[in-house]
């Protein structure tokens, strides 16, 4: 059995309020994504803030055969007190997060008895290892989560957002999802202090999976998870064309990452990895313009949360207009090229 116990557990629990004191050597396990050449995603420095939240030491762990890099990255560049340990298992066959291949290895390091929580993000990797995992050690796990009361009790949003639901858990064991953009980034800064461990991978002969190749589109735009602006697009465009010809000079301008509604996606107006909403993706950036969209509860479900929401719509009864801090009423195809003409002659 590996152990990974953190010499600050103890020390740390001492100086906890009665609330957070779970149990007698708490410890959070906080898998981190990288990208492929070994940065951290940023989705992984709003997950480290929410592990520092449940005020155990943390255990971050990364995996794949940038391990050691992205350890390195996040010494250099992030300040958490909490981060006790970097584990790293550096194996080939881990690159993806493939499921089936990650998910033994989670099993194996949650035998450690003092991880009291184990946190992942509700990215689709999070969405696809949490399950799997929870089902290999009989646990209900706790899944998007967008507060943390406790180190037993969570907040996470049901029916589409609608609603929210207090979770208390009894488990020995928590098994968490965290929906990053409800959490601030961690502190950057330097973790200069903290230990890298490299963990061998035993299970290397077995795994099922193997990743052959990947076929993405490639935008050149700031990825919607992490973008600070997005342009969304709604059914109001006829037809691909003239979804790009408005949306992408004012995303331009803007330096904006290019969302879409359902319908737009259904009707083929752009690909659906730019879909947002229940059953696409969850953003909060600072700015969002959603131009040509009602306001259905399911797309208010992955935006509901940005800074600014800016609504362009030809109706005024459209939903929409409740959501959005500003909504000009009129023509999409009149205002977004006014609006795009207006903000590039502010950046001369
Ligand atoms: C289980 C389930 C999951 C779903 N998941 C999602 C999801 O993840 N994301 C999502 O977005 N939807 C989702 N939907 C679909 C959702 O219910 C809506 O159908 C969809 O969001 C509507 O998209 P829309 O706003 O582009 O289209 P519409 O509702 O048709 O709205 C178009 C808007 O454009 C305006 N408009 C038209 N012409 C112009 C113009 N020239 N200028 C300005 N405004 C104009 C209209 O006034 C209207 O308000 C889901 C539905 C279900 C049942």
């Amino acid at each position: 059995m590996l152990r990974l116990v953190s010499r600050q557990t103890v020390a740390l629990k001492k100086n906890l309020p009665a609330s957070f004191q779970s149990s007698r050597l708490a410890s959070t396990l906080a898998l981190l994504e990288t990208t492929a050449d070994g940065k951290l995603d940023p989705s992984s420095l709003n997950l480290l803030q929410a592990a520092k939240l449940l005020n155990n030491p943390i255990t971050a762990l990364l995996v794949g055969p940038n391990a050691s890099k992205g350890a390195q990255n996040l010494k250099d560049s992030v300040k958490c007190e909490e981060l006790s340990k970097i584990a790293i298992v550096k194996d080939e066959s881990l690159a993806h997060y493939l499921p089936e291949n990650i998910s033994p290895l989670l099993v194996e390091l949650l035998k450690d008895d003092t991880f009291s929580h184990f946190v992942i993000s509700s990215s689709s990797t999070g969405k696809n290892i949490l399950p799997r995992l929870a089902a290999l050690i009989n646990n209900q796990p706790i899944c998007d989560i967008i507060k943390i009361e406790g180190p037993n009790k969570f907040i996470r949003p049901i029916y589409a957002g609608n609603a929210l639901a207090t979770i208390e858990t009894a488990q020995e064991k928590k098994l968490l999802s965290v929906r990053a953009s409800a959490f601030d980034s961690i502190e950057e800064g330097k973790s200069e202090d903290v230990e890298i461990v490299e963990i061998p991978f035993t299970n290397k002969d077995n795994v099922p999976i193997k990743w052959l190749s990947a076929n993405l589109t490639k935008t050149g735009r700031p990825d919607l998870g992490s973008a600070k602006t997005i342009v969304s697009g709604g059914r109001a465009f006829k037809d691909k064309e003239s979804f790009e010809k408005y949306l992408t000079p004012l995303a331009d301008v803007l330096n904006a990452g290019i969302g879409a509604t359902r319908a737009a996606v259904d009707n083929g107006l752009c690909d659906n990895s730019l879909q947002i909403g229940q059953t696409g993706k969850i953003v909060a950036p600072n700015l969002y313009i959603a131009v040509g969209l009602s306001g259905a509860v399911q797309h208010l479900a992955g935006m509901k949360d940005s800074g600014t929401i800016v609504a362009i719509n030809n109706d005024p009864d459209a939903p929409i207009f409740k959501t959005a801090t500003f909504g000009l009423e009129g023509d999409a195809l009149d205002i977004v090229p006014e609006l795009t003409e207006k903000i590039k002659a502010t950046q001369k």
